[in-house]
Order: structure tokens, then C-alpha cells, then sequence
């Protein structure tokens, strides 16, 4: 699977540039939320999960977090949230794996989840088998894909200020059933895997792709390029209104509810010193203003965008 973000990816950029307390991503912070764009899609194109694909970075160092959303229609928004510092040569581990307790985490988040169910989350650390730093997210996310799937997986990822881009190959199941016979299976799953002539080919063929050609070249020719003796499957590709693009989901209502699990005192704090709660959307730049009646609304259960004349 083959992903080419560009106008949803320089959207993603521009809306932080326009935000004049941050400003634009540093180069190195733009390549790491650019290549989770794309794994967050390909992996969401992969899986075809019913509901949000959310992958995060936690940060120990300048970048504390790193988040990008996929909807299954891959929609998707991205943010990060850097504080200090970031050098222009910065490496992933300068950046979130400073003092070893950076982590990525990847949840799937169902669209219908009941009642008290909660979204399954997977963790992995930022280390190879050998206990060294990961200087790559594509590393982290085919451990995590190992680990969680049993599936070998390989992925190349790159991103600049144009384009956020992604290959994933993965090996499909031996048999399809295994799947759902649970544990007993994984050994014998596990003592084959790697060992396919067929996919240990095209793993050397999709590694040897470099950030340049990935990022420059369209998916044609890299196709051709990597596995021109190798029979292909075409799939239609996503595009436009089907394809993966910018789409943020925050609302008035849901930032009202944000502010009123503050509680009172804390939003009434807030209205003292500011004479108003603001607050601003971090992936797509709105922002959300309460003046002292919209703010006592949240509490009250008046709805908040009365006009403030009808509420008396
Ligand atoms: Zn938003």
C-alpha cells in the first residue's frame, strides 16, 4: 500500500504556520508528525477499522506529543506539541526519547462503542530488539506490527514541507483462519515468519526505496521502479473526495464540554482574570470563545449559544 499525502498534508502545515503562538514546525518535528500522517493511513487503509485510528508519540524531550487521526473514510487531522528547543538536525530520539521514556501508542477507537467500553490501545517503546534507540517511527510501527499482529511488516516512510509520504508491504496470514484460533497458533505463525522466499524479495526491493524517491516520484513509477519483474495487482487509487484529506471533528459543543469538566471554580477562575474562557483547536486553529453568560450556561445546562437576552 502506497500513500501520497499533498494537499491534506500542506493543509496540516499551514493552519500551524497561521497559529501565531506556535508558528510553523521545525523541520525535523515537520518529518516526524509528516511520516505518522501517512503510517496513521496506510494503517488505517490496511486495517479498515470502524472507527478513529489514533496514532500518538509521547514525548520526553522538546516534542511532548505527537497525535494524527484517521477516520475510516481517512479523513484525518495531526498536531504536535512542542515545547523548547528543537535543532535543525535533531534526531526522533532528541526529540521524544531524551531520558528513555518515550512511547508510541496506537489506538483504535470503535464508532459505536458502548457504554463503558473501552478503545483498544497497544504500546510500544521507542527500542529496537537490542535495547538501542529508535532513530525511526517506520521501526517503531513494525515492531508494534509485529508485536501485535504477527504480521512481518515493512515500511518506509518520509515527509517534507510538500509531501507526507508511505509504502507498507506486509505478508498476509498463511491461512486466514489462524487469525482467530488465538494463541495456540502464534508459535507456528511466529516460526515462519521471515523465512518466505517470495517476501523476504520484496521486503529488500521496498527497503532499498530512498526518502528522495518516495517523496519525488509518483506511485507509477515507483511501482515500476521496485518491483518491475514482480506480478502486480493494481488497485484503483484514492483520490479527492475518497482519498485521505484534511478534516478536523472539534466543535463548539465538545469544547463546551471540555471547559465544564473543568468544573466551576476552575472556569469561574478563568473569567476573573480573562473576562472570557478561549480556547483554541490545536489541529485545525478555531477558536472557541465563552464570554461569562456562555460559560455560566455550560453549568447551568442552558444551551450555549443562546443569545444572552433570551436566557433572563
Ligand atoms: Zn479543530
Amino acid at each position: 500500500m502506497l500513500v501520497r499525502l499533498t494537499d491534506a498534508w500542506q493543509d496540516i502545515l499551514a493552519r500551524r504556520a497561521a497559529n501565531s503562538e506556535t508558528g510553523a514546525y521545525p523541520a525535523p518535528v515537520r518529518q516526524l508528525l509528516g511520516e505518522l500522517a501517512a503510517a496513521g493511513v496506510l494503517m488505517q487503509g490496511n486495517i479498515k477499522f470502524n472507527g478513529a485510528l489514533v496514532l500518538q508519540i509521547f514525548g520526553d524531550g522538546p516534542v511532548k506529543l505527537g497525535v494524527v487521526e484517521v477516520q475510516p473514510d481517512l479523513s484525518l487531522r495531526a498536531t504536535c506539541t512542542q515545547v523548547g528547543q528543537v535543532d535543525d538536525d535533531a534526531t526522533l530520539s532528541q526529540m521524544v526519547n531524551v531520558n528513555n521514556e518515550g512511547r508510541c501508542a496506537i489506538t483504535l477507537d470503535p464508532q459505536d462503542r458502548l457504554p463503558g467500553q473501552q478503545p483498544y490501545q497497544g504500546v510500544v517503546p521507542l527500542f529496537g530488539d537490542r535495547g538501542e534507540k529508535l532513530e525511526n517511527i517506520s521501526e517503531v510501527l513494525e515492531h508494534y506490527m509485529l508485536q501485535s499482529e504477527q504480521l512481518d511488516t515493512v515500511l518506509v516512510l518520509a515527509a517534507d514541507d510538500k509531501v507526507a509520504a508511505g509504502l507498507l508491504i506486509q505478508r498476509l496470514p498463511i491461512e486466514g483462519e489462524g487469525n482467530l484460533a488465538g494463541k495456540t497458533d502464534s508459535l507456528m505463525r511466529e516460526s515462519v515468519l521471515g523465512q518466505s522466499e517470495d517476501f523476504s524479495r520484496i521486503s529488500i526491493l521496498t527497503k532499498s526505496l530512498k526518502r528522495e524517491e518516495l517523496l519525488g516520484l509518483d506511485a507509477e513509477t515507483i511501482l515500476h521502479r521496485l518491483y518491475w519483474e514482480e506480478p502486480l495487482a493494481r488497485f484503483e487509487p484514492l483520490m479527492g473526495e475518497t482519498g485521505p484529506r484534511f478534516a478536523c471533528r472539534c466543535n463548539r459543543e465538545r469544547v463546551g464540554n471540555m471547559i465544564r469538566s473543568l468544573g466551576t471554580e476552575e472556569v469561574e477562575g478563568i473569567i476573573a482574570e480573562q473576562g472570557q474562557v478561549e480556547v483554541g483547536c490545536d489541529f485545525c486553529g478555531a477558536q472557541y470563545r465563552f464570554d461569562p453568560v456562555d460559560a455560566a450556561g455550560l453549568f447551568t445546562g442552558l444551551p450555549p449559544d443562546l443569545p444572552a437576552g433570551s436566557v433572563h
